[in-house]
């Protein structure tokens, strides 16, 4: 890096240091960059300080904590009701978690030669960034630029977020106590996962859901577990329903919705949850200035390469059309910095796994058998049960099931999803087989582990070939 006159020169910007940002910085640095990352607030973004590590520390405590009212089935013996859960001890452990990591990527960044800025990033001009550091301004010239400023909750114009009544994920993940009842307007992935959690925890939760059905981007057949065990957990979920209005009274929330089959509603209870979807940070950041160009959503469209409109300018993650997911902001971060260092990268492959970490987790990758109908493929579908796995008797983690969907005539994996006890982990499997485009029989003669939930996917394999050994086959 070189002092200058008027700006401090360097080869690559960075503006924002969440998952997608920061591993671009690091990528950079082992690349022989120089490289300033900056970052307004505390590096990890989202995804580590409000976003995937918060809400699974979470989810994890609660269904710990849940856990301990079954477990004399097994023989252990608890005194009845002699345990109970502190949310601001919670808060501590998540915050020595979240604290720990942050220091693992400042390490990471200063061990990569990266130049970690604190400040509010805009561009000034295609080669130009000024940074608002505390009183400060300060101004970076660049050869090249990556914008990773992410995401934040979409609010919607009626609805005040107050952070002590009407929350977002955010204020959520903060609640220094469990509310005794939580409404939450949204059944997708964020809602339902810290529904869950709440709801183990003691909270009375209901669901709000347009849609008429919970996690409306999932295949049916997956999310019926999970309906079913909301139900089982107390929770009332209300679909095909609209927040009309949202407002407070004494002290508690009172939400106003319609639906066709019920009319108007109102539900009251203590704390009301907005989780409706995210909306890209791309205001203010002066993209005009540098010619770069936003669709009408305010998303920065890329290419493969992960290049804007200016050939020189790239963005990556939550601020790009797509899935907003960690581990495609990393993954795109690091082709962007590869592209810029001169290596042939792309992000070539339609292949983003997903997860979802409900009771019982969800976890899928490719095609479901719709989408792969609709593609024209003739389908081939291989399902086996939880039930029928030892390991997961054993654990009795029984519900759920795998299901590989083939190509019924080249016998090509064209997705794997699957819904039961450590989805999350398991579909590593389904991710390599679909990129190394595995057929059905190279997962069927591939030996799994004894006894394991890993073989679910061998045994789901076998069905599709009509010879599964646990199940009989139709
Ligand atoms: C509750 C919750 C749970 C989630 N769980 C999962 C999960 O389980 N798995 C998963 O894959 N994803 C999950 N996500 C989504 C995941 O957090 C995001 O997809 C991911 O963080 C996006 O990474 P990013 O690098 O694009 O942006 P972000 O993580 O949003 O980071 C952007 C950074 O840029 C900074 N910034 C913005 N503007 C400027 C500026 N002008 N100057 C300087 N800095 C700026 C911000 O402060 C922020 O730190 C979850 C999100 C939420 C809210």
């Amino acid at each position: 890096m070189v002092v200058g006159e008027i700006a401090v020169e360097t080869d690559v910007v960075v503006i924002g240091g969440g998952p997608g940002g920061y591993a671009a910085a690091i990528r950079l640095g082992q690349l022989g960059q120089s490289v300033v990352l900056i970052e307004e607030d505390k590096l990890g973004g989202v995804c580590l300080n409000r976003g995937c590590i918060p809400s699974k520390a979470l989810i994890h405590s609660a269904g710990e904590y849940h856990k301990l009212g079954s477990l004399g089935k097994m023989g252990i013996r608890i005194p009845t009701n002699d345990f109970s859960f502190e949310m601001e001890g919670w808060q501590d452990w998540k915050g020595g978690i979240v604290s720990q990591l942050n220091k693992g990527i400042e390490h990471l960044c200063k061990e990569n030669g990266v130049t970690v800025v604190k400040g509010r990033a805009s561009f000034l001009s295609d080669d130009r960034v000024g940074v608002e550091t505390g009183g400060d301004f300060e101004t970076y010239k660049f050869q090249q630029a990556i914008i990773a400023t992410g995401s934040r909750p979409f609010i919607p114009a009626f609805i005040e977020v107050d952070h002590t009544h009407i929350l977002d994920s955010t204020s959520a993940l903060q609640l220094k106590e469990v509310p005794k009842s939580l409404a939450i307007i949204g059944g997708g992935y964020i809602g339902m996962e810290m529904g869950m959690a709440f709801a183990k925890l003691g909270s009375k939760v209901t669901v709000v859901e347009m849609a008429d059905r919970i996690l409306p981007q999932v295949s049916a057949g997956l999310v019926r577990e999970v309906t079913r065990n909301a139900k089982k957990l107390g929770m009332t979920i209300k679909t095909s329903t609209k927040v009309e209005n949202i407002g407070l009274d004494n002290g508690k929330t009172v939400l106003e919705v319609t639906s066709e089959k019920a009319g108007n509603e109102t539900i009251v209870s203590d704390k009301v949850l907005v989780t409706i979807g995210r909306i890209p940070n791309s205001g203010g950041l002066g993209l005009d200035q540098a010619g770069v160009e936003m669709d009408e959503r305010g998303y920065i469209p890329v290419d493969a390469k992960c290049t804007t409109n200016v050939p020189h300018i790239y963005a990556i993650g939550d601020i790009t059309p797509g899935p907003a997911l960690a581990h495609r902001a990393s993954k795109q971060g690091i082709v962007a910095a590869e592209v810029i260092s001169g290596l042939a990268s792309s992000v070539d492959s339609p292949l983003i796994p997903y997860v979802i970490f409900t009771e019982p987790q969800i976890a899928g990758v490719g095609y479901s058998k719709e989408e792969a109908e609709q593609r024209g493929f003739e389908v081939k579908v291989g399902q086996f049960p939880y039930r029928a796995n030892g390991r997961a008797l054993a654990t009795a983690e029984v519900d759920g099931f795998a299901e590989v969907i083939v190509d019924a005539n080249t016998h090509l994996l064209l997705g794997m999803h699957m819904v039961g006890a450590d989805a999350s982990n398991m579909i590593g499997e389904g991710v390599l087989a679909l990129e190394l485009s595995a057929r059905v029989e190279d997962l069927a003669l591939t030996m799994h582990p004894h006894p394991t939930l890993s073989e679910v996917w061998l045994e789901a394999a076998e069905a599709a070939l009509g010879h599964a050994i646990h199940i009989v086959n139709k």
